[in-house]
Order: structure tokens, then sequence, then C-alpha cells
């Protein structure tokens, strides 16, 4: 029989419905490698871009990560801010930024065939360019993600992840932090650490360990395979994780990525960070977390409508599988 599941942390209800599986499919497919076209992301073609903000360097003679602002930005940094109303519509000049970090030089390897130092080097881009990005005090909230494949939202094949600054705290981050204060101010205790501890005594859920981070499908997981990366140390943001931490979530994003490459035949994903509000001082109450989200599935009528969704794919199921499958 089907099980309604409701997410510890927000108000949100998933419906577990393994007999409605059809397993999660291979219609959605990644981006092919569009050999021939021009990649405004290799290297020799920089002024296809704008200039960089940020590069990293190594020993080869081609800078090994770079970030360039959005060359097609939903918001950018240069206008002035200015709110106003008319009558029911809420209306914000679209202030913002919106850049994109250039994973590596090799337009091939995707961000799992990187050795896990390049992961660590894209990562800490994240961090230099968030902690730049806090400067400017119009900026609220900082999103970091991946869309990884066509069905995922890519549109261009070379490896790359986005950075999107908003002047205000949206609801996918504000419902998360709500739902942390309210456990925090009944129970004095953070709810990720609890569910962490929890996690870890029944073991069901557990994907991956290592020293600094603990990989789980959620509870109430809304799709096929989601799953939740944690640095084990609580600390509210990412920004103020340790080079250590970097490191050894660097280690457990490789290995989660190989995994559901072998296990779901490379399917697209969307990776992405969640992490306090800018310049927030650090607190007891939120703990800074990555979820990754294979596209299996597609949102229909359902999700949109009633802001449920239904997972044909228990979580205990899709954490024992990718246990097994070796990378
Ligand atoms: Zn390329
Ligand atoms: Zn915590
Ligand atoms: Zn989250």
């Amino acid at each position: 029989m089907p099980q309604l599941r409701k997410d510890p942390v927000v108000d949100r209800w998933v419906i577990i419905a393994p007999e409605r599986a059809d397993r999660p499919n291979a219609l959605l497919r990644p981006l092919p490698e569009r050999d021939g076209e021009a990649c405004p992301f290799c290297p020799g073609n920089e002024g296809m871009t704008p200039p960089e903000v940020l590069i990293h360097q190594t020993n080869g003679p081609a800078w090994s990560v770079r970030v360039v602002p959005n060359r097609y930005p939903a918001l950018r940094t240069e206008i002035q801010m200015s709110r106003s109303g008319n009558g029911l519509f809420d209306t914000m000049a679209g202030v913002g930024a919106h850049e994109v970090v250039i994973e590596t030089n090799d337009h091939r390897k995707t961000l799992a065939d990187l050795p896990a130092a390049q992961i660590e080097s894209v990562l800490t881009a994240w961090q230099e360019r968030m902690l730049d990005l806090s400067r400017d005090i119009r900026l609220k909230s900082l999103f970091a993600f991946k869309n990884h494949g066509g069905p995922a939202g890519a549109t261009l094949f070379h490896a790359h992840s986005q950075l999107v600054a908003l002047p205000f705290v949206p609801e996918g981050l504000g419902g998360e932090l709500r739902g942390a204060k309210r456990h925090y101010d009944e129970k004095e205790r953070c709810v990720y650490c609890d569910i962490l501890a929890q996690e870890l005594r029944d073991k069901e859920r557990v994907v991956i360990e290592n020293e600094g981070v603990v990989a789980i499908s959620p509870y109430a997981a809304r799709s096929p395979f989601e799953t939740w990366v944690f640095p084990r140390e609580h600390r509210s943001s990412f920004e103020s994780a340790t080079g250590q931490e970097i490191k050894s979530i660097a280690d457990a994003l490789r290995t989660m990525l190989r995994k559901i490459d072998v296990a779901l035949d490379k399917p697209a994903f969307n990776l992405f960070l969640h992490t306090m509000p800018l310049r927030e001082a650090a607190n007891d109450w939120y703990h800074w977390h990555f979820e990754l989200k294979p596209v299996l599935t597609l949102q229909a009528g359902f999700e949109w409508s009633s802001g449920c969704y239904i997972n044909p794919t228990p979580p205990e199921e899709a954490a024992a599988f990718l246990r097994q499958t070796e990378v």
C-alpha cells in the first residue's frame, strides 16, 4: 500500500508508491557532447564569455577552474534596487548575480570523471565567490547548483555549475530555515544533527560515510534516488567550512556521482547547496548540506497543483541499491 511520509523539517508530504513503478526509466537522457560546435567553456574560447571573476591555475598550460558572469543572466548586480507595489502585485528590480563556474578545461569530462582534488577546487571556487558576493549587502541569499544533462536543465555539455545571488530569501531555503528554527526552539537541538544521528543508528537509509561526511536517502524523498549529503560537523554556513571538510565533501560527492552513473546509467541530475542566508552569524540550528536529485521522473499536474510528490522508489531500496553499487 502507498505510504504518506512527511519531511521532518519542512511541511512537505510525499507519497511513496512503489507499485506505481515503472522502474525509473532511461527516457530522460543527458545531452550529447555536440562535437564540432565551438564551446564557450573550452580553453582557447575565453573570448566567447565575459572576462573571468576568478580563476584557479594548476601547473599545466590552461586554467583548471574559471568563473565568469553568466552571458544571459537571470539577474544582475548593476541595477539599483528598488521595491514598488501596485495593488496586489509586488515588484523588485532584478538585482542579483548570476555566475558560471567552469569546472574543468577538459570538454569531455563530467564532474564525476574529475579527480577529487579538482572537485575540491570547484567547491573552493564556490566558497571564494560566495565570500566575495556577500560583501554586496543588497544580496540576501546565494544558491550554488549544477544542472547536468538536458532533462536537468543544462544547455551546454561542458561541465559547469552556477551561482545565483538573490535580494531575498526564497521559499526553497526559507521553509527549511523555519522548520529548523522551530525544531530548535522546541528541543534545543539541530534537526539535521538529529536526522543524522537517527539515520546512523538505523543504517537503513545511509548510502555512504567517510570521516567528515554522511550521505543518506531522506525519509521523505521526493523523487527516486534523491540523496542528501551532510558534513558530520555542525556548521550553519558553507562559507565557513574548513579545507578538511571541503576535501571530505568533494570525496563523498565524487563517490555519489560515480555510484549514480553506474547504478542508473549516467542519468541527468541536479545538485545543489543549501546554506544560511549571506552574512548571518553562525548558529546552532541550521546545518548546511547538499541535495542531489537524479532526474528520472517529471513533475506533473499533481505535483504542481498540490506541492506533494509521488515517489515510486522507497528511499530504503534506493539506499540499499546505491550502497551495493561498486565504483
Ligand atoms: Zn567545452
Ligand atoms: Zn546540525
Ligand atoms: Zn536542503
